[in-house]
């Protein structure tokens, strides 16, 4: 019975909504800035989502490359980001209502982009404006007292909020239509799996030795993106996965991952902090997402599913489940799912999938992932501390593994 329960559609969590004024807005300054060639990996539409939008930002593509430039972007999930800007704006004063916020959208199908209004006119940093679901519109002072409305990108306004205001504007879901491709690619990318910390510093010189030799970070989303068959990915492309949610990755490694602008993943046990052993609080999830990170779940008690599902159905759910509600109290969207131990088989595999996450890891050494192979996705391990040759060595073996052509 409890088994039903498991199997509502995964992906009705992004129908009904696209995110196209966004991605509109953020392919206009990718291009601004010099596009592809200037700015290295491609932009793929419908990636403009959640972490990799965040991470994008965050990481330094749409910016001169360099740990100092801002564009700190806490994201909620984003189709309708006029719903996030509204809240996080609407401590300001209210707006005038005087303006006809709406004329620019009489256009039926304008409408349809732009969404529902959201609240009433604010007044914010000057602006006397209007949010509708996925776009904004200014008044403009054409003479002294005089306005007309102006159509505007709520994305950019976004990226110019302070980290209080974004903030104020988290937690409302805005979920994004996600195509999916019935064809399978194989996809190389190596997902390194991290544990422990001894310093930051080692970790700096590991992580920047990578980069040095070509490799090129990019958000595990991304990456599932491109096993589902709709994202591009660039070549030499690899992924930063943390397990088991310690606090010292978050004390060392974060500000590593930021400084060098590294996406990255971080699989972790929500509540495990109880037990007073160096876990990341609830705090410090939401702390490690404002970082930039995916925050991923990793069960709640670092449970072995395979033993689990033969003998307690219901405390195999609870593990896949509520880890997942559990840090979405606090963090938004959690689709990614890593088996504790690494133990995983057909059962647990089906279980994961069934309760809605897009992808699971294990610790299955390889680089090779396709779409038939999401729910158990090949990592390699590695430790913060090693040289970068140390790391190599292990990439090339996972390539080996997988009888395929190591990227480094
Ligand atoms: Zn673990």
């Amino acid at each position: 019975m409890a088994g039903f329960l498991l199997m509502g559609d995964a992906r009705s969590r992004w129908r009904n909504t696209n995110g196209f004024a966004i991605e509109a807005s953020f392919l206009r300054a990718f291009t601004s800035l010099g596009g592809q060639s200037r700015l290295g990996s491609a932009i793929t539409p419908g990636l403009f989502a959640g972490d990799t939008l965040h991470q994008y930002f965050n990481h330094g593509r749409l910016d001169v490359p360099g740990p100092s430039q801002p564009f700190k972007v806490g994201v909620p999930r984003l189709a309708k980001l006029g719903v996030s800007m509204a809240t996080a704006v609407s401590a300001t004063s209210p707006g005038r209502t005087d303006g006809n916020f709406a004329e620019p959208w009489a256009d039926e199908s304008k409408r349809a982009i732009a969404g529902q209004l959201v609240g009433g006119p604010v007044q914010w940093r000057g602006w006397q404006m209007q949010f509708f679901e996925r776009e904004v519109v200014r008044l403009l002072e054409r003479s002294p007292g005089e306005y007309y409305p102006y159509p505007g990108h709520v994305g950019d306004l976004f990226t110019s909020l302070t980290p209080d205001e974004r903030a104020r504007g988290e937690g409302h879901e805005a979920p994004i239509e996600r195509p999916n491709s019935p064809g399978l690619i194989d996809v190389h990318v190596p997902i390194l799996t991290y544990h422990l910390t001894r310093g930051a510093e080692a970790f700096r010189s590991q992580l920047q030795g990578l980069l040095d030799r070509g490799l090129v970070p990019v958000s595990f989303e991304q990456l599932v993106a491109a096993v589902e068959g709709w994202a591009a990915i660039p070549a030499k492309a690899f992924v930063v996965s943390f397990d088991d949610g310690w606090l010292i990755q978050l004390d060392e490694a974060v500000r590593v991952l930021e400084e060098l602008r590294v996406p990255s993943v971080f699989f972790v046990m929500p509540g495990f902090d109880r037990h007073q052993q160096g876990h990341m609080s609830t705090d410090d999830l939401l702390a490690l997402r404002r970082s930039g990170a995916t925050v991923a779940s990793h069960t709640l008690n670092h449970a072995d599913l395979t033993a689990l599902l033969r003998g307690n159905l219901g405390a195999a759910q609870a593990e896949v489940i509520e880890s997942r509600e559990q840090i979405e109290s606090s963090v938004d969207g959690v689709d990614f799912f890593a088996y504790p131990l690494g133990l995983f088989d057909e059962g647990a595999a089906r279980l994961v999938q069934a309760a809605g996450y897009r992808a699971a890891v294990t610790t299955q050494p390889g680089i090779v992932h396709r779409q038939d192979r999401l729910f158990e996705m090949r990592r390699i391990s590695v430790q913060a501390w090693w040289p970068v040759g140390d790391v190599v060595r292990e990439i090339r073996l996972a390539a080996r593994v997988d009888r395929v052509e190591s990227p480094v």
